[in-house]
């Protein structure tokens, strides 16, 4: 095991902190500075409120709260005190959270004011968008609160440690806890920092949401590691991106933020000169945007390619060749193959399932052994359920996700999720919910439906019940109803067929 692989984010952050040389480190557009010193003197103290509300190492803290300071707070104080961080995208229901809850059994859930309380055995906290919440509370008046930030050095955390719980969405229709360790996500946040040539003298555009691996490793981990800072905001905004672009050297965003920001006169060279690096995951950006954005800025975006079970696998390199409609080469580490239906490996320029192995990836689901035992090759290697194909320089194209997920404005939707909410309304026979490119979602999640013989159903019901059950990025933005669903000789209905059909056609039958 090389050094990288045993590293902790507990060290690495503290290198960060030793190289750090701006005067702050977070600066909230239009709302607070902090400092780096009130940052970890701050995470010092929810080291403390962890421990006084006795929280124990592995233990898991579910929190589900608009973005904010706070939330990351609490998420650097739980890698240091050895909680284990589960952040819930915002937009899950209560009943998606309470079913996480009951698989996860965190002895802590803070949530935002207005939701319901959920069972369980945990203890409830609330924190609000502005930081506000009787978490943040406790940690004000924690026993020992005295931030000394001498505890976030004695920690003991070792690199197997489990660091966080992130649940994505699974084919089985039930999201599934991804269990990253310490070391999965310090060498990771290493390595891109090497890659991307972080630097003291950085400051990010933060605009990510901080419940998904994008926005709270890729992004946080590597600023923290390099000593850099952020302009922090809580969501992409136009206006604000606009006003910010001139202070900051990186942004990080989905294909969704690059459109947007196209299609805005105010992107130009001159705009955007501050800036040395734009860089774009978490869903295909297409060859265009990538052309179009250079034709109008001079920059290439990096694009690079990750999951959250694996944090980042493969980037377009900063000095050297980067090709639109690729990904990019393996990350140092991260070894990547390309193998058929048998397992067998392929060779360049063969399409095939993509499988990877390294430090990075994570170290199996949450009470799944049945996908653990499945979802590995028999040598380790992490089988992504994508489908891809390495050029003749070992530059990773990806051609379509084996396991038809949706990407929407970065988002993942699994269909069988939302399908399953759709064949229980009264009315419908059967339904196949598809991705159709949408200029600006890059898919928009599309239900197709059979209705059953002799009953009508009506879709603006359907849409309303399925906005109770399911976040709403979630929720197909339209219903088409045809007469049967194309199968193919095995009996699976033949989405790629559906994606044809529809693919082009225009209007909304909703
Ligand atoms: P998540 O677990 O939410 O990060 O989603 C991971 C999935 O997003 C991957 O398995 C890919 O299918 C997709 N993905 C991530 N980055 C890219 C990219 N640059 N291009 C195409 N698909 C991507």
């Amino acid at each position: 095991m090389d050094a990288v692989s045993i590293l902790t984010l507990p060290q690495l952050f503290a290198t960060g902190r030793a190289r750090h040389i701006a005067s702050s480190v977070i600066d909230i557009v239009g709302g607070r500075t902090y400092s780096s010193w009130g940052l970890w003197r701050e995470v010092a103290r929810t080291v403390d409120a962890l421990d006084a509300l006795d929280v124990h190492v592995g233990d898991r803290v579910l929190v589900q709260c608009e973005k904010s300071v706070a939330v990351l707070v609490t998420y650097l104080a739980c890698v240091h005190h050895g909680a284990v961080f589960l952040p819930l995208n915002t937009a899950y229901t209560d009943v998606e959270a309470q079913w996480i809850v009951d698989d996860a059994t965190p002895s802590l859930v803070i949530r935002d004011p207005s939701r319901l309380m959920l069972r369980g055995a945990h203890r409830s906290m609330s924190l609000d968008a502005a930081g506000h919440g009787s978490w943040t509370d406790a940690a004000a008046v924690a026993p020992g609160g005295s931030g000394e930030l001498s505890v976030l050095g004695a920690n003991g955390r070792r690199g197997h440690d489990l660091a966080a719980l992130l649940y994505t969405s699974g084919t089985t229709g039930r999201p599934k806890g991804a269990m990253l360790t310490q070391n999965n996500l310090a060498s990771n946040a290493v390595v891109l920092t090497e890659c991307w040539g972080f630097e003291p003298t950085d400051r990010l555009l933060h605009m990510l949401p901080i419940f998904h691996a994008h926005g709270l490793f890729v992004a946080i981990n590597t600023t923290l590691a390099a000593g850099a800072s952020m302009v922090w905001l809580p969501r992409f905004d136009t206006d604000a991106v606009f006003a910010s672009l001139p202070n900051v050297t990186v942004v990080m965003g989905v294909p969704t933020h690059y459109t947007r920001m196209l299609a805005d006169p105010r992107l130009t060279e001159q705009s955007s000169a501050r800036v040395r690096l734009f860089v774009s995951g978490s869903a295909p950006l297409l060859q265009s945007t990538h052309e179009a954005f250079e034709a109008r800025t001079q920059h290439k975006i990096v694009e690079r390619y990750g999951m959250t079970e694996t944090v980042m696998l493969t980037s377009n390199p900063l000095s050297g060749d980067r090709r639109a409609g690729t990904v990019g080469p393996a990350l140092p580490g991260v070894e990547l193959r390309i193998v058929n239906d048998a397992g067998r490996t392929l060779g360049t320029g063969d399409v095939g399932a993509v499988e990877v192995r390294g430090p990075n990836v994570f170290s199996g689901y949450w009470n799944r052994p049945d996908l653990n035992a499945t979802e590995f090759a028999p040598d380790g290697f992490f089988r992504t359920g994508d489908v891809g194909m390495l050029d003749a320089d070992r530059y990773l194209w990806l051609i379509g996700r084996a396991k038809d997920l949706i990407i929407t404005g970065g988002l993942n939707v699994y269909p069988i999720e939302v399908e399953e909410v759709l064949d229980a309304f009264p009315g419908v026979a059967e339904s196949a919910v598809i991705g159709l490119p949408d200029p600006d979602f890059g898919e928009a999640v599309t239900a197709v439906l059979v209705g059953k013989p002799g009953e009508a159903f009506d879709t603006e019901s359907l849409r309303d019940a399925a906005r109770e059950r399911l976040a709403v990025f979630k929720v197909p933005k339209r219903f088409l109803i045809v007469d049967s669903l194309p199968r193919n000789a095995m009996g699976k209905v033949e989405k790629a067929k559906l994606r044809e059909m529809f693919g082009r056609a225009e209007g909304d039958s909703s």
